[in-house]
């Protein structure tokens, strides 16, 4: 992939995110672009980085492993977005600058244990099952506001917002609808003042669908093939 074919596509991107946040009057430095490197090499990933990228989500640590010894140089913050088996908490604590997966009780008691051991600590966002479909990883809404309670004891997870993925359809209506509950139910865990947390950041949208997060108060779109080409395996 030549360097043109990716600034053309992250300008591709660009417009797409500026056009979507005109429909609905907001200013596109409201959002940020994440390029999701995960399954491309790190000759990829210097490409992105010489465009202006420095952070990074992949979902499987292993591969975060794999990558950051060979781009050094370049001063990469990964971002972990993939589930999250509680065995790799050393792995994000050592490797990790913010996860944004986080779903669970257990994760962040580990993920804190190790944090200290590293003395570090790390931004996180809270993983939201917004779609009805089973597979859907992510904690259930109706336990949110108790799990943010429980986060605001753990010094080192600086608990910045929610994350979700919105249910896999072709119907946009319902695209839609698992972005407007991410919303809706941050504004309610807001109206509720838990301490220290702030949840200004909204983690919602892909390649597919990544306008109508915008439209519905994304913050932030997590984008793999719309920048980097389609991917080999479905990772
Ligand atoms: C792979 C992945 C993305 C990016 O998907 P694309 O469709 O390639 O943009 C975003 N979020 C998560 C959690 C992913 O696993």
């Amino acid at each position: 992939m030549s360097a043109d074919t990716m600034q053309m596509r992250v300008q591709a991107i660009r417009d797409r995110m500026a056009a979507a946040c005109a429909r609905v009057g907001r200013d596109p430095s409201e959002v940020t672009l994440l390029p999701v490197s995960k399954t491309f090499d790190d000759a990829a990933i210097r490409e992105a980085v010489s465009l202006g990228f420095h952070r990074f989500g992949e979902n499987r640590t292993q591969e975060i492993a794999q990558k950051a010894p060979l781009l050094q140089d370049c001063q990469i913050q990964w971002v972990v977005i993939g589930q999250l088996q509680t065995n790799k908490a050393k792995d994000v604590a050592r490797l990790a600058h913010e996860l944004q997966s986080l779903d669970r009780l257990e994760l962040a008691e580990a993920l804190d244990r190790r944090l200290q051991g590293e003395g570090r600590s790390i931004d996180v966002l809270v993983q939201v099952k917004t779609s009805p479909e089973e597979s859907k990883s992510g904690l259930e809404a109706s336990g949110l506001n108790q799990f943010l309670r429980e986060l605001s004891r753990f010094d080192t997870l600086r608990v910045k917002g929610l994350m979700t993925m919105a249910e896999l359809t072709q119907d946009p209506q319902a695209v839609r609808a698992c972005f407007a509950k991410l919303r809706q139910l941050r504004d309610l865990a807001r109206q509720e003042a838990i301490a220290g947390i702030s949840l200004e950041r909204l983690s919602m949208g892909m390649s597919g669908d990544f306008e109508l997060a915008i439209e519905e108060g994304s913050t932030e779109i997590r984008v793999g093939s719309a920048m980097f080409g389609s991917r080999a395996s479905s990772a």
